[in-house]
């Protein structure tokens, strides 16, 4: 049982008030994703969870023991950053099993569960190797495996594939999400990106300037986002939120449509535009319009659709698929 709970936790960097009170529960066993913009504080949130900052108040506790002001090698917790932090004139092997000489395992012990670890991750091969002979998914496994072997109650990940190209990024998702369910163990991890959240998640806390905006599952925020901003943060291309007469029309503040949830004609439509610019990417057309009296919309269309800048459509938004997010701070969707 390692769930980890925060009660009211504050910080703040001498007058600076980074996170202003935040509580959160996140269950045993969950991959929760702490995501949102750059220096919300979702680093200094996990580096408070890890015991590597100080909470300025509030209480965090792990696996129901309370942790708030615990060394963080008793908290039963491993961390892996961004920045793999690899010893460089040790071997991968050694580098794995670094933890372990340091707390004076068993030599056998080090070495069984070195392997298992690089068994677990497919490094076995390269055991002998130095960190400047692996390439950046290989460094950042051996960064995972140094956790692994720690057999944590918590994993704590940031932005641990930021580094990584595109292609890798996306196999990285893919593992680290049957690691998770291997290893059955809580896993927070921390990540600016949207679509690492929505794909490796199974619950997900939006962050903005230290406050949670909404905690749920991914297909929850997905179609229920309870503000705009989280509305405008899920998603991609991002929802559509528009002001003026559309929204006085129905009484709202904003009204929030997916760009994949408005169809297209070239003769009739509730909006008339004119198509700026478009994507062809195959599998769909993205069309960034021009519309009448509304101002930019986008339009996602499924396959490819020919259109180009200049080309006059007509949108009209999917009923059911409307989020009304009215000035009294309450949604509507209709
Ligand atoms: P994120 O990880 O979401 O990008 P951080 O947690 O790193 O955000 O930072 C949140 C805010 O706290 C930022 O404005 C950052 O400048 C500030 N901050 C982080 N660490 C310190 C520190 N040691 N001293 C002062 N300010 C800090
Ligand atoms: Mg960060």
């Amino acid at each position: 049982m390692a769930d980890v709970i925060l009660q009211n936790v504050q910080k703040r960097f001498g007058s600076v008030e980074v996170i202003p009170d935040l509580s959160l529960y996140i269950p045993d066993g969950s991959f929760t994703v702490l995501v949102g913009p750059s220096g919300c504080g979702k680093s200094t949130l996990l580096r408070m969870i890890a015991g590597l900052e100080t909470v300025s108040s509030g209480a965090i506790s792990i696996g129901g023991e309370d942790v708030t002001h615990a060394e963080p090698d008793k908290r039963g917790i491993a961390m892996v950053f961004q920045s793999y932090a690899l010893y460089p004139h040790m071997t991968v092997r050694q580098n794995i099993g670094f933890a372990l000489r340091l707390a004076k395992r068993p030599k056998q012990e080090i070495r069984d569960r070195v392997e298992e670890a690089a068994d677990i991750l497919q490094l076995g091969p390269l055991l002998d190797r130095k960190p400047r002979q692996l390439s950046g998914g290989q460094r950042q496994r051996v960064a995972i495996g140094r956790a692994i072997v720690r057999n944590p109650k918590v994993f704590l990940f940031d932005e641990p594939l930021s580094n990584l190209d595109a292609a890798l990024r996306t196999q990285m998702r893919v593992e680290l999400a049957e690691l998770h369910d291997r290893l059955d163990a809580t896993m927070i991890y921390v990540t600016h990106d949207q679509v690492e959240a929505m794909t490796m998640a199974d619950q997900i806390v939006i962050m903005r300037s230290g406050v949670v905006q909404q905690v749920g599952e991914p297909m929850d925020l997905y179609k229920r986002p309870e503000n705009p901003f989280v509305a405008g943060f899920i998603g991609s291309p991002r929802m559509n939120l528009i002001e003026g007469d559309v929204a006085d029309q129905r009484r709202a503040r904003m009204v929030g449509v997916r760009p994949e949830h408005i169809s297209m004609s070239f003769e009739e439509g509730e909006w008339h535009g004119k198509v700026r610019h478009a994507e062809h990417l195959g599998s769909d057309t993205v069309a960034y319009v021009d519309a009448d009296g509304i101002g930019p919309v986008t339009i996602r269309l499924t396959g490819e659709v020919p259109i180009t800048a200049g080309t006059s459509v007509w949108m009209t938004p999917e009923a059911g698929n409307l989020h009304l997010f009215r000035a009294d701070g309450t949604v509507e969707r209709v």
